[in-house]
């Protein structure tokens, strides 16, 4: 099973534990609510660094 990093604080996590959100038309994946929250509130900081 792939392993993905999560954009916002740098952990890996397996498929199984992944939350999507869907940004400007692409699947994004995090590895938990907190981190996806962080992302919808400020989506151009992570997608920059990225
Ligand atoms: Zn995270």
């Amino acid at each position: 099973m792939a392993e993905q990093t999560c954009m916002v604080c740098g952990k890996s996590f397996g498929e199984d534990k992944e939350m999507k959100w869907m940004h400007d038309g692409q699947w994004l994946a995090f590895d938990d609510l907190g981190c996806r929250n962080k992302f919808i509130g400020s989506p151009q900081k992570y997608l920059e660094s990225a």
